[in-house]
């Protein structure tokens, strides 16, 4: 029986429709090639004829989605010579871009909101070894201060203003059109920056460019409710939320995702922090899935157009998983059930709580 070939990352994979030579110096941790998983027992609570697939970014090696524009940004740094990267961040991009630095031997700078990231991520950051920089504001207050020191230091700027950032993670939309034979109908996304849903735009655009599939699907991207400036028509200065990993009023890519939206006929919705934690519950709970609260925007938008009919029965959707659930274990911890209260070691009283707790 043949061995399948080992994977090495989505930079070897994609070689041909990346911006990279033969003889490039590759940073890779193996990212990419995540799990395209279809949902059973959602779509029978909601009654719906639906087909929902969730693409889980959260088994990208460092836990999100980052790691598919990190890859590249870093590779394409140290094809450059640089010998530092900069970013602000909500909390992935620096955990990111802390192991990639790591893996590329060179250093690491980090700004992160004071206070408001995940302690997972934050974890992440430092274990590999970033110089993080908190500051006393928040991601937008950290993002124009890192344009500003990438104007006159030696430092490669890897937020997803970096173009090779986008160009790394168009490659999920491959994936996706690879594993399903055409394009969803729709593509449902959570939206901070707005890079992400930029990023799938263009990949999906190159597969139907070159004719491997004859459709697109209409991008749908979710913000929570109080951080949600592309509803609002304006940026949103003081941006509020429990997913802090959209927790942004300045998106980056405001023209860009605007031009996904008109291009792809898809729109963009709000979903509130409960709907968000809800459905952050719900896929934990019936599908076994786990991601970090922004994660679930995807999931709770979603559930939201399919309840009133905007997305209509008989579609098939892509919702992206963009951070797996250890990220945020705060949060996870504070909507769950405190566990069963410790009894004595004896099989008496443990048996007990099982007979009691049988489905
Ligand atoms: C970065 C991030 C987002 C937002 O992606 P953008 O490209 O900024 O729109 C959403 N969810 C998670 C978990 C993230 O890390």
């Amino acid at each position: 029986m043949p061995f399948r070939t080992r994977y090495t990352g989505l930079i070897d994979k994609y070689r041909d429709r990346l911006p990279v030579h033969d003889d490039t110096r590759i940073i890779s941790l193996g990212e990419g090639n995540t799990p395209l998983v279809r949902l059973h027992n959602i779509p029978r609570m909601l009654g719906k004829d639906v087909d929902i697939y969730i693409k889980y970014e959260g088994l990208n090696p460092t836990g999100s989605f980052k790691d598919r524009g990190m890859t590249l940004a870093v590779t394409k740094a140290v094809e450059e010579g640089s010998k530092a990267i900069i970013c602000a961040s909500t909390g992935n991009t620096s955990a990111a871009a802390a192991a990639y630095a790591a893996r590329a031997g060179i250093t690491a700078f980090v700004l992160i909101p004071d206070g408001k990231i995940a302690l997972g991520k934050l974890a992440q950051a430092m274990m590999h070894g970033a110089v993080v920089i908190q500051i006393k504001g928040n991601f937008d207050a950290g993002m124009q201060l890192v344009k500003e020191v990438g104007e006159d230091a030696p430092v490669t700027i890897v937020n997803s203003i970096n173009p090779f950032r986008i160009q790394g993670q168009k490659t999920a939309a491959f994936e996706i059109l690879e594993e399903l034979g055409s394009a969803p109908d729709f593509h449902c996304i959570p939206v901070g920056n707005a890079g992400n849903i930029t990023a799938h735009w263009m990949g999906y655009t190159e597969y139907h460019e070159h004719g491997i599939v004859n459709s697109r699907p209409r991008m749908v991207g979710y913000q929570a409710a109080g951080s949600a400036p592309f509803m609002r028509g304006k940026m949103v200065d003081e941006p509020e939320t429990v997913a802090t990993a959209i927790r942004i009023g300045h998106p980056q890519s405001w023209d860009k995702a605007w031009k996904v939206q008109k291009e792809s006929n898809g729109w963009f919705d709000e979903c509130t922090d409960e709907t968000i934690l809800a459905a952050q519950k719900l896929l934990a709970e019936e599908e076994g899935i786990f991601c970090e609260p922004a994660s679930a925007t995807s999931l709770a938008g979603a559930m939201q157009d399919i309840e009133t009919g905007k997305i209509p029965e008989g579609s098939k959707i892509v919702c992206t998983l963009t951070g797996h659930g250890l990220k945020d274990p705060d949060t996870a911890i504070r909507q769950s059930a405190a566990p069963v209260k410790a009894v004595e070691a004896t099989l008496e009283q443990v048996k007990a709580i099982i007979l009691d707790n049988l489905k």
